[in-house]
């Protein structure tokens, strides 16, 4: 075992403290890595204040993770020493079912092993990336190619691959015509994969205050829903809708904007139990989906697609004692458009 500086959280309701805690020493197929860089993702703050149920504390959140190879246990190929790696929502799965045969190891039938807030299958609980080093399996560690740098590459793990997934899977792409809602931490991610494969973009947003950067990130319109007519204005003019908020939505008002075939598919995650009128979904063959994050294949290709096209995460960087300053922030939506902690600070 190594003893490791971590931010802590010792329970619900206390705040965040800098202590340590134990990582296992590597086993044969692990890799050691030492923490860049930690994102701060809606949902560590959803689990450190347990909205979201029980949770295990004390707990380290952190799932979009970037670092460097310190140590590989001795039957350790994918990675080496000195190599740039990233670590995403899980660090293990079940490896037998068909979703993990198929790639999709995040719809594991037994249960993946969350990355924090979880239990390896042997019990142990799992502490996260707001830390100075983390063990895993090498098949649940991701390459970050040169070309993107690793403070701007570890959002990339939870908000990135939560975007592109849907957006690969619904075919968006030249000639299509998507919509983003919202456009905070997932979103503008959006935005910037959704323009890089070729799609003309639109967001939808509560007000035009984020336009210019939208533009930026590479939207080629922008709406503020927030006023009268904005989406009657849209009817039937979207392949594609990715809803990244987690507020109550008119549902209805949505999908009248979609052409037929198109498909609505949320990302974030209201509280709230959410309505629509059928009649919303036969009058154009439409359909209201769901996505959530990617396996680690599509990890990897989302990788090197935001490599190749030079698209990292728009961050505010932060020390280990602005967590819960920046916590308070994000649910305040008053967050450019990613925390990242350096985890240098820490300790
Ligand atoms: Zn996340
Ligand atoms: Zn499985």
């Amino acid at each position: 075992m190594t003893t490791v500086a971590a931010i802590i959280k010792p329970t619900a309701d206390a705040p965040f403290e800098v202590g340590t805690i134990e990582r296992r020493a590597p086993r044969a197929n692990d890799v050691v890595i030492d923490v860049h860089y930690a994102g701060i993702c809606h949902s560590d703050i959803h689990q450190a204040r347990e909205e979201w149920g029980k949770a295990i504390f004390p707990m380290v959140p952190g799932h979009e993770i970037a670092g460097v190879v310190t140590e590989v246990g001795d039957a350790v190929t994918k990675h080496q020493v000195g190599d740039r790696v990233g670590i995403g929502c899980f660090v293990d799965s079940c490896r037998e079912c068909e979703n993990c045969l198929a790639g999709e190891e995040q719809f594991c039938l037994k249960g993946n092993v969350a990355t924090y807030n979880g239990r390896e299958y042997d019990g142990e609980p799992t502490y996260g990336g707001y830390s100075k080093q983390i063990v895993a399996d090498e098949n649940y560690v991701l390459s970050i190619p040169e070309g993107i740098e690793l403070d701007v590459a570890a959002p990339l793990l939870c908000a990135g691959i939560t975007t592109y997934s849907p957006l690969k899977h619904w075919g968006a792409g030249p000639g299509k015509q998507v919509a983003i809602v919202g456009m905070g931490g997932l979103g503008h991610m959006g935005v910037k994969i959704a323009h890089a494969l070729g799609a003309e973009v639109t967001v939808l947003s509560q007000t035009t205050s984020k336009e210019e950067d939208g533009k930026r990130f590479g939207a080629d319109h922008y709406y503020a829903t927030g006023e009268e007519g904005t989406l009657k204005s849209l009817r039937g003019r979207f392949d594609l809708i990715i809803n990244t908020v987690s507020a109550d939505l008119d549902i209805d008002a949505y999908l009248s904007t979609l052409k037929l075939n198109g498909s609505m598919v949320f990302v974030g995650l209201p509280e709230n139990t959410q309505q629509f009128r059928v009649f919303s979904l036969v009058g154009g063959r439409r359909s209201l989906a769901g996505s959530n994050i990617g396996g680690i294949r599509e990890t990897q290709e989302m990788l090197d697609f935001c490599a190749e096209h030079g698209i990292g995460s728009q961050i505010e960087l932060i020390g280990a004692d602005e967590v819960e300053g920046a916590y308070d922030r994000v649910v305040r939506s008053d967050v450019r458009y990613r925390f990242v902690i350096d985890t240098a600070t820490i300790g």
